[in-house]
């Protein structure tokens, strides 16, 4: 049958430029062999195997991606919006893993970091030899992040500069318990700092987070920073507040208006498909009216996130985009895929509740995916705060 699959009905071919096309492919193909066979397993045992993956992605050249130098490919910020789109199709884990690295933690040195810093990460992230992690959130500061506890103070020296010195504690942090590298936000003197912190530091452990039903082939953990010394030439130079992890996040959410795609492009493949094979009251599934109208509807709900991740994408690409239109993408997107996960497990019946579909790994994933990189209603916020000039947030 030639019938278009969700997206193709839309024709956004002419949308994306040859070049992003093919490098969407490529992720795809990588799915398809290396994570699709793998992850319902992955997800039942909650574990993934974030170093081989890692390995696999750097040599595909995935991470770090739409940064430039140090060994990263240096492409358009759409083509990392497809690259995450078909990663999400797969698992929305694997699209963390992913985001966390290039995003979030080399995006913070690539930005922020001096010559050396750089030097010594960057190269080592983008082939996946290193693995980084990111500590912003804290057991008592998620949405709230200017009242972390986390403190950095120096430790006087006989030159004058003198060591830092950590103590807090991060919450909910990706990646970890494997990460060679953690960038960790805390207050200072000075104000909220980034540090470069090699996990093998002294003082510094990471206890995985187990028990989670969201999320399950990922590795989230606690960040324990106890007593632990840095040199005088590990904070990040270039940013002091807020808006130094604000501006990291701000990339890594822009990943996710494109990754939430896949997801519910994933679900609603699996529905399709299963609704022209299931026989009930001596027709298929999807010769109902009621079915038609779901499949309808969550059809028209996908094209219309993709349209808007799209001209997000040529928005960011123009260098034009502003924080709030990253926001209003996120909390659509999200919250459209994950209507459209629900709904298809609907249509899977009792079987949509087991790992042979993927249609509530997904949906279950899509709880993370809500509440990280700024929850639904603080996005509602933002935008509110951009149409009335009032902020709303306390
Ligand atoms: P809270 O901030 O306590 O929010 C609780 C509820 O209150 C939410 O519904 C929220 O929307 C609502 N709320 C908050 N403010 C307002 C307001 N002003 N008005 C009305 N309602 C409000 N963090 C990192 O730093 N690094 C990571 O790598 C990372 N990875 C994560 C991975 C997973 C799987 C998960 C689940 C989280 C991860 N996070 C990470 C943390 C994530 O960013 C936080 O969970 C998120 O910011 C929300 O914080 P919170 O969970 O403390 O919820």
């Amino acid at each position: 049958t030639n019938r278009p699959g969700p997206l193709d009905l839309f024709d956004l071919d002419d949308l994306v430029g040859e070049e992003e096309r093919a490098i969407q492919q490529t992720v795809r193909d990588v799915v398809e062999q290396q994570i699709r066979p793998h992850v319902a397993q992955w997800y039942d045992e909650g574990s993934l195997p974030a170093r081989e993956l890692a390995l696999e992605l750097g040599k595909v050249g995935l991470l770090g991606m739409h940064l430039t130098g140090y060994g990263c490919a240096g492409t358009s910020a759409t083509a990392y919006g497809l690259a995450c789109l078909e990663l999400e199709a797969g698992d929305s884990g694997v699209r963390s893993l992913v985001s966390v690295q290039g995003s979030l933690a080399m995006y913070a040195i690539w930005k922020h970091g001096s010559a050396e810093q750089k030097d010594e990460w960057l190269p080592r992230m983008s082939a996946g030899e290193a693995i980084g992690c990111f500590g912003l959130t804290e057991p008592d500061a998620g949405s709230d992040p200017a009242s972390m506890r986390t403190r950095a103070r120096r430790d006087p020296a006989p030159d004058g500069r003198g060591d830092w010195v950590l103590n807090g504690s991060k919450m909910w942090i990706t990646n970890g318990s494997i990460a060679d590298v953690a960038v960790v936000w805390a207050q200072t003197d000075e104000g909220i700092r980034g540090f470069v912190v090699p996990t093998d530091s002294a003082g510094f452990s990471a206890p995985e987070i187990k028990r989670k039903l969201s999320l399950r082939a990922s590795v989230t953990s606690e960040l324990v920073l106890d007593d632990v010394r840095l040199p005088a030439d590990a904070v990040l130079p270039e940013v002091t507040g807020l808006k130094g992890p604000l501006s990291c996040l701000t990339e890594a959410r822009f990943g996710i208006v494109f990754g939430s795609i896949g997801a519910a492009r994933d679900c609603l493949e699996s529905a399709l498909r299963y609704s022209g094979e299931r026989d009930i009251f001596g027709r298929k599934l999807a010769a109902f009216q009621l079915t038609q109208a779901k499949l309808a509807d969550m059809t028209i709900e996908l094209g219309k996130a993709m349209l808007l991740a799209l001209h997000l994408g040529r928005l960011k690409d123009a260098g034009r985009i502003t924080a709030a239109q990253v926001s209003l993408g996120k909390l659509n997107n999200v919250r459209e895929a994950i209507a459209i996960a629900r709904e298809c497990r609907t249509i899977l019946g009792a079987a949509g509740i087991t790992l042979e579909h993927p249609v509530l790994r997904h949906a279950n994933n899509l709880e993370s995916v809500l509440t990280y990189e700024g929850t639904t209603e603080v996005h509602q916020l933002v935008v509110g705060q951009a149409l009335t000039g009032e902020s709303a947030f306390r």
